[in-house]
């Protein structure tokens, strides 16, 4: 109980729906594993906050900052004019240029597949994204891509960087080169050079929709995928519909400065909000991420193996995995395992 590490502080963010739930079961498990962090509660504002242009305050926004390190929950976006969405106004005034999500099968919770291992990690501040659009004549609607060197170095690097630090054997970049030869283009060449530096690690270039069949056929093939913007929000929900889906699936957000802002995948599902039911899970393994990128890694793996051992021994678990238990008993029986 006397620790003698000094507490770390970390933002975070409940958000809506299921999220205060869900909020609530990870600070459960985290005080009962006697992890080192105090919180710092984060609500979405009621009104927009004009230096933000969003339901986000500024006051949260410089939380994390100051912390460089947060778990956020659920957030929805009030409908209306005139405000920017929550996601979007993170991910920009964060500078949170890159979205890891590891895809793992949980060993007790039968899927298609047992041995799903693998890492996307998604550009997260352009291609697509860029939000340029518009009509040239009636009839006819233009969308810009916008790919750039700095970007796409510095989402390659930090590839090839995870896989080196993790044990990891080989980075592929997703690609569609042979159509979009300027933009998917450049974003290989970025990825080439990065390789270059990593000799150590095993460099390939996938084309997206090859990918997506070697993917539902044997997605053990696959290590590291690291990928555009657009390709990395639709690979990253295929892959975790490989492995369970939404209740499982967590994320970790990087931004410039060594800000991490870990996120469950799925959204507030309004329709169990406020009823007990919500599968924390992915909120857990999301603070787990987060745990392993403070280095606490020892708190991470007892965490994490709770959370692992509580699903396989099927005793407790909630209504997505097919079991009966409310949020409040999963976490009591995680709670129980550490
Ligand atoms: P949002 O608009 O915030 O994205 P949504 O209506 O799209 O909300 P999601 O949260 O994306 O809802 O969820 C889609 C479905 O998956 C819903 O039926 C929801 O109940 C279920 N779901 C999502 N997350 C969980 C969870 N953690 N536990 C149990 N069920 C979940
Ligand atoms: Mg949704």
């Amino acid at each position: 109980f006397c620790s003698s590490t000094t507490p770390i502080t970390a933002t975070f963010f409940p958000g809506d729906g299921i999220g205060p739930e869900i909020a609530e079961s990870v600070k459960k498990v985290f005080t009962t594993a006697g992890v080192p962090i105090v919180w710092e509660d984060h609500y979405v504002g009621t009104e927009i906050d004009p230096r933000t242009q969003s339901f986000l305050t500024w006051e949260s926004l410089e939380s994390v900052r100051r912390n460089k390190v947060g778990l956020k929950g659920p957030m929805a976006t009030p409908i209306g004019k005139g405000h920017r969405s929550l996601n979007l106004t993170l991910r920009k005034e964060l500078n949170l240029y890159a979205n890891v999500r590891p895809c793992y099968s949980l060993p007790g919770y039968k899927t298609r597949y047992d041995d799903v291992d693998l890492i996307t990690i998604r550009e997260n501040t352009e291609g697509e994204y860029s939000g340029l659009e518009h009509q040239v004549v009636r009839g006819v609607v233009e969308s810009l891509k916008i790919i750039t060197r700095q970007a796409s170095l510095r989402v390659a690097e930090y590839a090839f960087h995870y896989a080196k630090t993790h044990g990891r054997e080989r980075v592929s970049a997703i690609h569609k080169a042979n159509i979009m030869q300027k933009t998917d283009g450049l974003f290989l060449k970025c990825c080439r050079e990065v390789a270059e530096k990593y000799p150590e690690i095993t460099y390939e270039e996938v084309v997206i929709d090859n990918c997506c069949m070697m993917l539902v056929k044997n997605p053990a093939l696959f290590d590291v995928l690291v990928m555009p913007n657009l390709y990395g929000d639709i690979i990253s929900d295929l892959c975790a519909g490989l492995v369970g889906g939404l209740g499982l699936t967590p994320s970790c957000n990087i931004g410039e400065d060594g800000v991490a802002l870990a996120e469950a995948v799925h959204g507030s599902a309004p329709d169990i909000a406020g009823k007990n039911l919500a599968n924390p899970t992915a909120l857990l393994l999301s603070g787990v991420m987060m745990l392993r990128h403070l280095k606490l890694n020892e708190q991470a793996e007892q965490i994490h193996s709770a959370i692992i051992n509580t699903i396989a021994e099927g005793k407790y678990r909630t209504a997505d995995l097919g079991g009966s238990s409310t949020t409040t008993d999963f976490t009591k029986a995680i709670c129980d395992h550490l």
